[in-house]
């Protein structure tokens, strides 16, 4: 299960970036699905694992959320439609790629305790969860699913204050990328980083993604390095978001930690030469048969 958040992101192509006091004109403007919960749930049934997606949407905006989720094999009964927006990001785009982002949590800030107790009663002990750092409640969705003893998985971000709030002891697998690792820690380098999140949780699996160095995992003191393989990159937007779900989708279907990270690493590889979000991400077969090879 992912427990996240839908998004629907409006991204305006515009001159330049609009400064206090002006009025300034889109030159082109898309609407796309996106949301990290989003995202990612269409990555782990991409990876081609069957995934629910717990969340909310609102009830005026929500068609092209629940279509696009529909059309990837997401089970989505357990989003809930709620009265008003679904979450929305505005995104301006200037011709240097240069971007600046608003967010308006709208339904994804929803959550109620009943309603997550609700969702996850219907969850049993060793079914997998997949958090990020967007929805409402985080602290009270990682106490409800570590009491009903599922396995829960964790992506924090965007890293903010909620973060603070988190009972991280209780998360099992953390997968982060460098920022966010910073954030977490402090620290500026890959085994720094590795280091002290690991004298903070001891038992959790640690994942840092490194972009085009690829990405380390770590059980326990062991290291397993995975190098990036060699591609063009056209857009990098959801490369972190394909990782993540690829390399769950392979844990749940109890592939070794091997296999997994070298399909993630394939499959996010794939999206970063793609434009995109969601509609970035490659199908398992596409992964399967790609001839890539690795990075020197
Ligand atoms: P995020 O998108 O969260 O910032 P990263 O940039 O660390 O995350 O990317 C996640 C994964 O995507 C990397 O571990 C790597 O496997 C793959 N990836 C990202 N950028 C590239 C790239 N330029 N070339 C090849 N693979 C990439």
């Amino acid at each position: 299960m992912v427990f996240g958040s839908l998004n629907i992101d409006y991204v305006m192509a515009v001159d330049h970036i609009i400064a206090p006091g002006e009025t300034e004109k889109i030159n082109r403007m898309q609407v796309f699905p996106g949301g990290k919960g989003l995202n990612q749930a269409a990555a782990i049934a991409r990876a081609g694992f069957p995934v629910v997606m717990a969340g909310n949407v609102g009830k005026s905006d929500c068609r092209l959320l629940l279509d696009t989720m529909a059309g990837y094999g997401v089970d989505c009964s357990h989003v809930r439609k709620l009265q008003g927006l679904s979450g929305s990001a505005y995104i301006q785009v200037d011709p240097s790629a240069q971007n600046c982002i608003l967010i308006a949590s709208n339904a994804n800030g929803k959550n109620t305790q009943a309603s997550i107790e609700a969702v996850l009663s219907q969850f049993y002990a060793g079914d997998l969860l997949l958090l990020q750092n967007e929805v409402n409640l985080l602290d009270y969705i990682v106490c409800v699913a570590h009491q009903r003893g599922m396995r829960i998985y964790l992506n924090p971000s965007p890293y903010n204050e909620q973060l603070q709030k988190v009972p991280l002891e209780l998360i099992n697998g953390f997968i982060f990328n460098e920022v966010e690792g910073e954030q977490m820690t402090g620290e500026k380098t890959p085994a720094k980083i590795l280091k002290a999140m690991r004298a903070r949780f001891s038992h959790s699996e640690l994942l840092l993604t490194l972009g085009a160095q690829g990405a380390i995992l770590m059980r326990g003191s062991r290291k397993i390095r995975q190098p990036a393989y060699s591609v063009k990159p056209v857009d990098t937007t959801a490369a972190g978001d394909t990782f993540t779900g690829f390399y769950l989708a392979e844990i749940a279907r109890r592939s070794t930690a091997q296999v997994a990270l070298d399909r993630a690493s394939k499959a996010a590889a794939i999206a970063t030469t793609r434009h995109g979000a969601a509609s970035s991400i490659p199908s398992i077969q596409e992964v399967l048969d790609s001839q890539l090879t690795y990075q020197d």
